[in-house]
């Protein structure tokens, strides 16, 4: 029987109807699961991580090559039915709840096909906490945004904060119909490796909201993106408007300016307002 199939048969005897706001769309491939797991080369001393484990097809997988598998999810309905379908796998950590929200043991790498609707906060979520690895399948949009080229469309707050944190690495695009109920768009596997910060930023939280003001006014030049920014530091209009002249690339615009340079100015800018 098909994966897909098995999906279909799964949901309609535990009579669960997908639910769009959760992003219950199921990857139902088998290849690219395995794909996947291989991504993360895991090895029986690692805990992975799996985000949204749904009907547990990845989740088997991953407690066949790993040594233990925290498998989060929120649905109730679908937690019964992770419950049932897992019992034989004795090192699956099953846990119910937002992952957001959750108090999740630690792991090392992450393997899953997360909601959408939370691929941000999930992002900043996973930056905030120490593992070596993460392969997770996104909307081809937001991939792509992950890893976008200065001056692309693409490219934006969400580029240099993934720079800041980690490595990305753009693997395999699929197909929308490889998931039940298909989704509106196409997915890609992405690999995250964090790393150290490759540039030195005087102050982090700083340097943050250097980021979000400019990035609000991509377009712009920089000494017109920075001015909101300026004026809650500045005794007046004028001095503003003299430290933005005065910034390095300041008739750039926010979109053009590669994630280092952005490090200049805010690393120049600390100097100033410090
Ligand atoms: N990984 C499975 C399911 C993908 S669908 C597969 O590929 O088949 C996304 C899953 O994430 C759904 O099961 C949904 O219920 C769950 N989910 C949605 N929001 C969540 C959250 N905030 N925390 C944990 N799980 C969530």
């Amino acid at each position: 029987m098909s994966l897909r199939e098995k999906t279909r048969r799964i949901l309609r005897a535990y009579g669960v109807i997908p639910r769009k706001r959760l992003g219950q769309s199921f990857l139902v491939n088998e290849s690219i699961m395995q794909k996947m797991a291989s991504y993360a080369s895991l090895s029986k001393q690692e805990t992975v991580l799996e985000i949204g484990a749904g009907l547990g097809f990845l989740t088997e997988i991953l407690a066949k090559k790993a040594g233990q598998v925290v498998a989060v999810e929120i649905d109730s309905r679908l937690a019964k039915v992770l419950e049932r379908r897992l019992r034989q796998y004795s090192n699956v950590n099953l846990l119910q709840g937002d992952i957001l929200k959750l108090e999740v043991p630690d792991f090392d790498k992450v393997v899953s096909t997360p909601p959408y609707s939370i691929s941000s906060p999930l992002l900043f979520w996973l930056f905030e906490k120490r593992f070596s690895q993460a392969v997770l399948a996104f909307q081809e949009e937001f991939a792509r945004r992950l890893a976008a080229a200065a001056g692309s469309k693409d490219y934006g707050r969400l580029t240099v904060a993934t720079w800041y944190n980690a490595e990305v690495e753009l693997l395999d695009l699929i197909p929308r119909k490889m998931f039940w109920p298909p989704p509106k768009v196409d997915s890609m596997i992405v690999r995250l490796t964090p790393r150290k910060p490759p540039f030195h930023v005087k102050d982090e939280r700083f340097f943050f909201q250097v980021v979000r003001t400019i990035f609000t006014q991509r377009n712009k030049k920089l000494r017109n993106a920075i001015m909101p920014f300026l004026n809650s530091f500045a005794q007046s209009k004028m001095e503003a408007l003299k430290i933005a002249d005065s910034l390095p690339f300041h008739n750039r615009r926010p979109r053009e300016l590669a994630p280092e340079e952005i490090c200049v100015v805010a690393n120049e800018l600390f100097n100033v307002v410090s």
